[in-house]
C-alpha cells in the first residue's frame, strides 16, 4: 500500500495548550491576521498577557484581544506601523504604562511587493526592507532596553527575555522575482545571530521560526486552487500546507523556559521545504 499523502488534507486539530507562559507579558506584532494572530492567541492560552500590534484593521486586531482575553489574560490592541521609529516608541511607552514591562517579542510583521528585479522600484524595495527588516531593529531595539535595564524576573522565567524574529525559509532559499523579501529574511537570519550573541550573557535568548508555506492571506494564490495547491506539494515532502497553529507551537516552545538553553536558532517549521524536495527522487 502506498501510504505517501498527495491530496489536501484537512487541517489538523489543535493541540492542547499547557500554560508555559503564566505571568508573562507579550508583544506580537502584525497580529491581526494569519501567523501573528495564531500565535497572539497561543501565547495567551499558555497564560502569558499579549498586545495585539497592528498597523490597520482595528476591528480585526479588537476582535483578537477578544478571544485571548476568553483565556482569562490580559490582551490590548495597538495600532503602530513597525517601520517607523517613532510609532514603535510611542507604542512601548503605552505598553510599559499599561502592562509595566514585557517579556516576550515576537516580531512577526511582515509584507511582500513582488516584481521582476528590472521592474522592481525603489519604494517596493524599501517599504519591504522597512517593514521586514528596520521593523524587527526597532521592535527588538526597545525590548531589549527593557530587558537590559529590568533583569531577571525570577519568579515567572529563568530568562531576562526572549524575542522570537519571524523569518521564512527564504532566509535560505533564493526567490526569483522576491528579491526584496528575500534580502529581508537573508538580513533577519544576521540581526536574531548577532543580537543573539551580544545579549547572551544577559541570559537574553533571540531566535528565529523560518515558516514553510503557511496557510494566509500573505499567500493565497499558492494554496487557493486545487491545482496551485497540487503545484505547491511538489515543494513539500509532507504534503501539506503549513497552518498557523504550526507556528503558533514552535514560538510557544521558543518562548518558554523549555527552549533554555536555545538561542541563535532558527528553527525551520517547513514540512521539509528546505530538504531540496527536488531530489526526492534520487536526483
Ligand atoms: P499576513 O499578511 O496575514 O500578516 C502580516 C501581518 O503584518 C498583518 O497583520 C499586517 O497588517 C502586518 N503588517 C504589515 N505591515 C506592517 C507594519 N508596517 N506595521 C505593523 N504590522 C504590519 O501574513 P502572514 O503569513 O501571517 O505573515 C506573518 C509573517 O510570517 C511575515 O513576517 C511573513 O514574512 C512570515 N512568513 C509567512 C509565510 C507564509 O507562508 N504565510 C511563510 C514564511 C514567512
Amino acid at each position: 500500500m502506498d501510504t505517501a499523502f498527495q491530496a489536501a488534507d484537512p487541517a489538523p486539530s489543535p493541540l492542547p495548550r499547557r500554560r508555559l507562559l503564566e505571568g508573562q507579558q507579550a508583544l506580537v506584532t502584525g497580529a491581526n491576521s494569519g501567523i501573528g494572530k495564531a500565535v497572539a492567541v497561543a501565547l495567551g492560552e499558555a497564560g502569558a498577557d499579549v498586545v495585539v500590534n497592528y498597523v490597520a484593521g482595528p476591528e480585526a486586531a479588537e476582535a483578537v484581544a477578544e478571544e485571548i482575553r476568553s483565556h482569562g489574560v490580559q490582551a490590548m490592541a495597538v495600532q503602530a506601523d513597525v517601520s517607523r521609529e517613532e510609532d514603535v516608541e510611542a507604542m512601548y511607552e503605552h505598553i510599559f504604562a499599561t502592562f509595566g514591562t514585557i517579556d516576550i517579542l515576537v516580531a512577526n510583521a511582515g509584507l511582500q511587493r513582488d516584481a521582476a528585479f528590472e521592474r522592481m522600484t525603489l519604494a517596493a524595495w524599501n517599504t519591504v526592507l522597512g517593514v521586514n527588516l528596520t521593523g524587527q531593529f526597532l521592535c527588538c531595539r526597545a525590548a531589549i532596553r527593557e530587558f537590559k535595564q529590568r533583569g531577571i524576573r525570577r519568579e515567572i522565567s529563568r530568562a531576562a527575555g526572549k524575542i522570537i524574529c519571524m523569518s521564512s525559509v527564504h532566509d535560505r532559499i533564493p526567490w526569483a522575482g522576491h528579491v526584496n523579501y528575500a534580502a529581508s529574511k537573508g538580513g533577519v537570519a544576521m540581526l536574531m545571530q548577532s543580537l543573539a550573541q551580544e545579549v547572551a550573557p544577559h541570559r537574553i535568548r533571540v531566535n528565529a521560526v523560518s515558516p514553510g508555506a503557511i496557510r494566509t492571506p500573505i499567500n493565497t494564490d499558492a494554496w487557493e486552487t486545487p491545482e496551485a495547491y497540487a503545484a505547491l506539494m511538489r515543494l513539500i515532502p509532507y504534503k501539506r500546507i503549513g497552518e498557523p497553529d504550526d507556528i503558533a507551537n514552535a514560538v510557544v516552545w521558543l518562548a518558554s523556559d523549555e527552549s533554555d538553553y536555545v538561542t541563535g536558532t532558527t528553527l525551520y517549521v517547513d514540512g521539509g521545504m528546505t530538504l531540496y524536495p527536488g531530489f526526492e527522487a534520487g536526483g
